[in-house]
Order: structure tokens, then sequence, then C-alpha cells
């Protein structure tokens, strides 16, 4: 086993869905711990160092909602749920829990593993950008400040807490200023999937971006909507 493999941590109380990922993802050359119910699954999430969380919703002991909000709580480890219902799809979106994406039940194994592989990316990206932030990259839009290396936002001085997939899609809008992009172009080029993803992560992501960022959201003056098209950046 290479030293530097990635570690997935997959949490999933049916053993024979864990054991299909377990083999593929060792196959794919990751290193893999497995967790059968909720309250274990927090405490290895929390332990032993997973590059990635796989969390599946419905679980024994604390169900996966939960154990993402308590794994937000002190670490950033990309969490990717897992979703067997609509309705939990719906909830996943809806809230803020903090996962990073999610993938509905069934799924085929080379769509996970290039989620997985997508998710990790990010993540190291983030994290090299914010480990060499001596000299910071500001770009001003009038009361808006986007900070590229501190991967920080403020409006009038105060910084907005944005989550990092949040802020990646300001940032991409922000440099192509009144450029409209489709929500299938946002998902690939700042989520990172070529076919996979669900195009209401970009509007759920949006809005949530507008309430943060727009003094009315339901009148936005940053984050446009083009009527049959997608969504662009205007200056204030
Ligand atoms: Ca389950």
């Amino acid at each position: 086993m290479e030293t530097n493999a990635k570690k997935i941590l997959i949490i999933e109380d049916e053993k024979a869905i864990s054991d299909i990922i377990k083999f593929n993802l060792v196959k794919e050359g990751y290193e893999v711990e497995t967790a059968y119910d909720g309250p274990d699954g927090l405490a290895k999430a929390q332990t032993c160092g997973a590059d990635l969380v796989l969390l599946d919703i419905m679980l024994p002991g604390m169900d996966g909602f939960e154990v993402c909000r308590k794994i937000r709580e002190t670490s950033n480890v990309p969490v990717l749920m897992l979703t067997a219902k609509e309705e939990e799809v719906d909830k996943v979106l809806g809230l803020e829990l903090g996962a990073d994406d999610y993938i509905t039940k069934p799924f085929g194994m080379r769509e996970l593993i290039a989620r997985i592989k997508a998710n990790i990316r990010r993540q190291n990206i983030a994290s090299g950008v914010s480990a060499e932030a001596q000299s910071s990259e500001i770009k001003a839009f009038g009361a808006l400040e986007i900070d590229l290396n501190r991967y920080e936002v403020r409006k009038n001085g105060s910084v907005l807490e944005l989550t990092l997939r949040e802020f990646e899609l300001l940032k991409y809008l922000a440099e192509r200023e009144d450029k409209v992009y489709s929500r299938e172009q946002l998902l690939e080029e700042v989520w990172g999937y070529e076919y996979y993803g669900d195009i209401r992560t970009v509007d759920v992501t949006v809005r949530r971006l507008r309430e943060k960022l727009e003094d009315d959201p339901a009148n936005p003056q940053y984050i446009m909507t083009k009527r049959g098209i997608g969504y662009y950046f205007r200056r204030a």
C-alpha cells in the first residue's frame, strides 16, 4: 500500500453495500475504514484521519444528518452523503448540514469514484491555497471584497460566513463579470462534475449565497438570474 493513499471512511449499516464500496475503493488504491452505526462512524470520523467520509443517512444510533452536523463542529473533511429517497435529497439540499455533496442510491461505482475524486481534489486545492495565504489577492466590487488567498468574502468590511462551495461559485462568476453561465456549465466548472451532478445543487447554492450576500435576496444586485439560461455576476 502506498503511504500517500487517500483514506475513505464508509459509514453505512448495510454490510452488503459497505462491502461492495470497500472492495471497489481498495481496488482503486484507497485505504478504507468502515463503521456500521452513527456513533461509531462519528468517533472514527473524528480520529481516523479520513480524506473523505461517505455517510449513509438511515443509520442505527444516530442518523447521518446528525453525524454530519457533529463532524462539522470540528472538521472540514469532505462529506459525501448517500441518499436513498427523494425526501432525503431535499433534506440534504435544504439543511445547512455542511455536507459537500450527495449521491442517490442506487449508484454506479464509476460515478461514486468520480465524485470522491472531485471532492478530494477540491479540498486539496482549498487547503493548498489557504496554506500560502501570506500575500493576499483581493478583488473588489464596490462594497464587496473577495480575498482569493484567504478564501474570504467581505461586505462593507464584515466577513461573510460562506461555505467553500459558495465561495467558489461566487469567485467563478465574479471573475467573469456579466458572462452568463448555465447550471450545467457551473456544475462542470465549479463542482467539477462532467455528467453526474444534479443542477438543483446550483440553484440551492445560489439561493444560499444570495441570502448571505444580498441586502434583499429576493431582489439580487450581485448574483443575477438570466431567465431560462442561468446565472451571472454583476457589479452592484
Ligand atoms: Ca442505512
